[in-house]
């Protein structure tokens, strides 16, 4: 028998999911039987193990002495060993150091907490150099906002907020650039229009190129 967390709700049908650690959750009307949801999960048991294999299987970031994690486009391997809380890059390795380094929770949170230190300045600077045309094109400079966002690498808000995903970090120098200046011609053109193309083959040539640095999968979380 296949174990599941059951969630009622006001929705109409079963439905099935498989979530990125292989946990199973089914959502279930408020009056479906239990029989009838045991019956619907035991029918979809082939698909449950399928879905759990590619979970499993999918790369993914790993958080242990010796991983990989690459920062602004160049590897680092990570060292981790005990002691105070600390994060540095020193030549080729990040250096990580937490009460307890077998924990690949724990080394996470660490190097989570570090890159979110680490990206404010470096994203503020991308803008800074950024936006001297557009600050004399009359433009306030939006306030930045770093996110972890899942679908998304930037974003400007209408409310004057420059929205970057953290997830940038990974990506070199230039990659970010890019996203930092296609936002910022959303100050002149709101859509993806040919007004806004132009804009970018002005102020940034090469953009196109810089884009597909974007392709890469170099983050996996
Ligand atoms: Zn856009």
């Amino acid at each position: 028998m296949t174990d599941y967390e059951l969630i009622r709700s006001k929705r109409r049908t079963l439905e099935l999911r498989v979530l990125e650690d292989g946990r199973v959750q089914v959502r279930a009307p408020q009056r479906a039987p239990l029989r009838m949801v045991q019956t619907f999960v035991d029918s979809r048991r082939q698909w449950i193990r399928d879905q759990q294999q590619r979970q499993a299987s999918r790369p993914r970031q790993r958080w242990q002495d010796g991983s990989t994690l690459v920062f602004r486009g160049q590897p680092l391997t990570l060292d981790v060993s005990p002691g105070r809380w600390s994060v540095s890059v020193s030549g080729g390795y990040l250096q990580v150091r937490v009460a307890e380094p077998d924990s690949e929770t724990a080394v996470q949170q660490a190097v989570e907490r570090w890159l979110r230190e680490e990206a404010r300045p470096l994203f503020a600077d991308s803008i800074e150099r950024q936006f001297g045309w557009f600050a004399r094109q009359g433009y306030a400079r939006p306030v930045l906002r770093v996110k972890k966002m899942r679908t998304r690498w930037g974003s400007l808000s209408a409310k004057g907020y420059i929205n970057l995903n953290m997830a940038l970090l990974h990506y070199p120098p230039a990659a970010l650039d890019y996203v930092v200046m296609h936002e910022l011609c959303h100050l002149q053109h709101m859509d993806h229009g040919p007004g806004f193309h132009a804009l970018m083959d002005t102020r940034m040539p090469d953009w196109r190129q810089r884009k597909h640095l974007l392709d890469q999968p170099l983050y996996q979380p």
